[in-house]
């Protein structure tokens, strides 16, 4: 039996900060954890969306490609989907979706939302790979694409991870999307008018992977580092 009360976490975005952007965890492992999940790829190539097990890449050229077993990943979280049915919502701005579900779950723990339906207004980025020696985050995810859409049906998979736990997660809400035409997706920057099925898993264990045959991690000195402001300046 799947555990679906476990969030799974291969890495952290912490180790992404200076760098650390070998893929290090196999699609094929990753989809052991889970049929549902969000990532990026080696060199933050693009942003990944697992949907009913099928793992999606919309890369910086805006395609949406499935990938193989054999692709890599330096972070990601995915888990067994077994949503509920929480409520339904029309015309939803961002912020006040996100108020909504926070006043209808709890913001102690962490938990997944899905929500298929349109949107008035997408607006999404995907970053291009880069190779080794990597550059910091912030100057690799400068390399971005930003695509936008309007009155697009699709869904949008999110993870809530509580502010306590700010550094192992990135306290808040971090939104990825696919269109049911597949083409259009990726990490979401933000969206408004929100009209759809929204539904929950809220989770009670937290699974965090690290990537401890990787030499450059394991070796790396993270103490002259601003982690977490640079995390959220790169997740802004
Ligand atoms: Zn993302």
């Amino acid at each position: 039996m799947s555990k679906t009360n476990i969030l799974y976490q291969h890495g952290t975005l912490a180790l992404l900060v200076p760098g650390l952007l070998d893929g290090t965890i196999t699609m094929k492992e990753l989809l052991e954890h889970g049929d549902t999940g969000i990532g990026t790829g080696e060199g933050l190539d693009g942003e990944l969306i697992i949907l009913d097990g099928t793992p999606y890449q919309v890369d910086s050229t805006g395609k949406v490609n499935i990938v193989s077993d054999d692709f890599t990943l330096p972070f990601a979280n995915s888990h067994f989907g077994n949503y509920q049915q929480l409520t339904e919502v029309k015309d939803l701005s961002q912020s006040d979706l996100n108020k909504k579900l926070l006043t209808m779950t709890s913001s102690n723990t962490f938990f997944s939302t899905q929500i298929h339906g349109t949107f008035t207004n997408i607006k999404t980025r995907a970053v291009k790979k880069s190779q080794k020696p990597y550059a910091t985050l912030s100057k690799t995810a400068e390399d971005q694409s930003v695509f936008q859409r309007d009155s697009i049906t699709g869904t949008l998979l999110s993870y809530y991870s509580p502010m306590i736990f700010d550094g192992a997660g990135v306290g808040g809400f971090h939104h990825h999307f696919l269109s049911d035409d597949h083409t259009f997706g990726g990490h979401v920057l933000s969206f408004d008018g929100a009209t759809g099925d929204v539904k929950l898993q809220q989770f009670d264990t937290l699974e965090q992977h690290l990537p401890t045959q990787n030499t450059d991690y394991m070796k790396f000195d993270f103490s002259d580092w601003d982690i977490l402001g640079d995390i959220h300046k790169a997740e802004s």
